[in-house]
């Protein structure tokens, strides 16, 4: 199985002909769904075929009642810590060239207490994968985390979003990072006080990349998502992973993308809940179908609802 510890909002999304100027009122064609990193994680992981925990932090209102209803229709096993705090939410704004503008109002998110995490020690160590992002407190994600290595089961971390602090003991904890171009730089800056940007990254060549990941995840692997160009995967330790090489690309599934949001959460999902499903498998494959995973959901608009079950993955692909 896979535990998840993270953030659920409820997205409200205007689509406007131009970003709002202070003072300006416009009106929008407006949708609403659930969002939230860690709820988009965990509704891939399950639609890709693991039984999955989701634990987090709801407040007692509509939003907590909405994450209840969906985790329930997608067999969630949800793990709420009752919070005196909204439900988390996000208000988005897009414009026609797709750019946006966002405010997130984590309230319950950021009142995920330690001691809750902790008290959900028997799913953690019952698992084969525990992931966590970074919008749950750290010392929680740290809890979780702390408890997984004692048990032996691996963790995961996708260090998103890029902005969020990530203290070296959480990266130490990680066996696995997944970050994209951005959040790589991000950890590259804080952990190395090395400055690249995202499109040098993407320009470097794999031995080049691979030396980088060394440097920021000594003992671990770390998966550096990029885009339509796939990922990219560096291992410490090839024969844990089942790999027969160091470090190499793997190549995005070809579609035609209407709304890229929430891809990184897909790609996560998927490539926990196939390691969890799979653990003999080489993670090469589990990359493989990440890959494929994530692609087959930016042909579909919105966060969570838009995450493929893995029959739609399998049919598309073969
Ligand atoms: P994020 O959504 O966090 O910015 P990426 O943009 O790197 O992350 O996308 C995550 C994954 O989603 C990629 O590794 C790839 O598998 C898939 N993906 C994203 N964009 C495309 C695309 N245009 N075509 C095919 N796959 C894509």
């Amino acid at each position: 199985s896979v535990v998840v510890v993270g953030s659920f909002n409820v997205d409200h999304v205007w689509t406007v002909a131009a970003l709002p100027r202070p003072g300006e009122t416009l009106s929008g064609q407006y949708r609403t769904g659930p969002g939230g990193k860690g709820f988009n994680q965990a509704t891939a992981a399950a639609r890709a075929g693991a039984p999955t925990v989701f634990v987090c932090a709801l407040g007692e209102d509509l939003g907590g009642q909405l994450a209840r209803a969906l985790a329930a229709a997608d067999g969630l096993d949800l793990r709420e810590h009752a919070s005196h705090e909204p439900t988390g939410t996000a208000g988005i704004y897009v414009d026609h060239d797709g750019r946006n503008s966002i405010v997130i109002g984590p309230g319950a998110n950021a009142d995920l207490p330690v001691d809750f995490v902790e008290s959900q020690r028997g799913a953690i160590e019952g698992a084969h994968v525990l992931l966590a992002q970074l919008e749950s407190p750290l010392a929680s994600i740290e809890a979780a985390f702390e408890v997984a290595r004692a048990a032996g089961v691996r963790t995961m971390l996708n260090p998103a979003p890029a902005d969020a602090r990530v203290p070296a003991s959480l990266l130490a904890l990680s066996d696995v990072i997944t970050p994209n171009e951005t959040e790589f730089c991000a950890q590259l800056e804080r952990h190395l006080g090395e400055r690249l940007d995202a499109s040098t990254v993407a320009a470097l060549d794999d031995d080049a990349l691979h030396a980088w990941c060394r440097r920021l995840l000594p003992h671990g692997t770390v998966v550096v998502t990029l885009g339509a160009a796939g990922c990219f995967v560096s291992h410490a330790d090839v024969a844990l992973h089942r790999d027969a090489r160091t470090h190499y690309r793997v190549a995005a599934a070809k579609v035609q993308p209407q709304d890229t949001t929430g891809a990184g959460d897909a790609f996560n999902g998927a490539l926990a809940a196939s390691w969890a499903l799979r653990p003999e498998a080489a993670f090469a494959d589990h990359l493989h179908y990440a890959n494929r995973y994530a692609a087959l959901s930016t042909e579909r608009a919105g966060a969570a609802a838009s995450m493929p079950h893995d029959a739609d993955v399998r049919q598309r692909f073969g």
